[in-house]
């Protein structure tokens, strides 16, 4: 058995009026986060830690942010396009680990909706997905509400 590990990273800038969308989950707050698809940092964080595991390029570069055609794109699209590219690749995902840090809203209430949002695209079982919910401390832009940010890291098999 081989093993292949990809880490990925995102960031959006919270803006009223924008819909707050995590993990597939519409979240009830005043602001939401800003983006050409729908900002969606927990998707776009996966998703690109499955990509960089198996050597491929970054969403960035096959969702272009320039195309037209992606504007305000539901980011589970992408999730199971960077599936896809896995299993062309001959893997499967074994668990994945994610962090999501935002000042406000809390967001541990939310971690099993989030956790069966995720599962019911990749499919791997709601005890190999990892959900942390963190503040930043009040520093800098996170902490200052100013943007919510995800980090992911995804185990495959080989
Ligand atoms: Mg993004």
């Amino acid at each position: 058995m081989e093993y292949r590990v990809g880490l990925g990273e995102d960031i959006h800038r919270l803006e009223a009026g924008c819909p707050l969308i995590l993990a597939g989950v519409h979240v009830p707050f005043e602001k939401g986060l800003l983006g050409h698809s729908d900002a969606d940092v927990v998707f776009h964080a996966i998703s690109d830690a499955l990509l960089s595991a198996v050597g491929e390029r970054d969403i960035g570069f096959f969702f272009s942010p320039s195309k037209e055609e992606f504007k305000d794109i539901d980011s589970r699209r992408i999730l199971e396009f960077a599936i896809e590219k896995v299993k062309t690749h001959g893997c499967f995902v074994s668990n994945v680990s994610i962090v999501i840090t935002a000042e406000r809203p809390k967001l541990a209430g939310f971690i099993d909706e989030f956790k069966r949002s995720i599962d019911a695209t990749l499919r791997i079982g709601e005890d190999r997905i990892g959900i942390t919910c963190k503040t930043n401390e009040g520093l800098g832009p996170l902490g200052e509400n100013r943007a919510i940010a995800c980090h992911a890291v995804a185990l495959l098999e080989e």
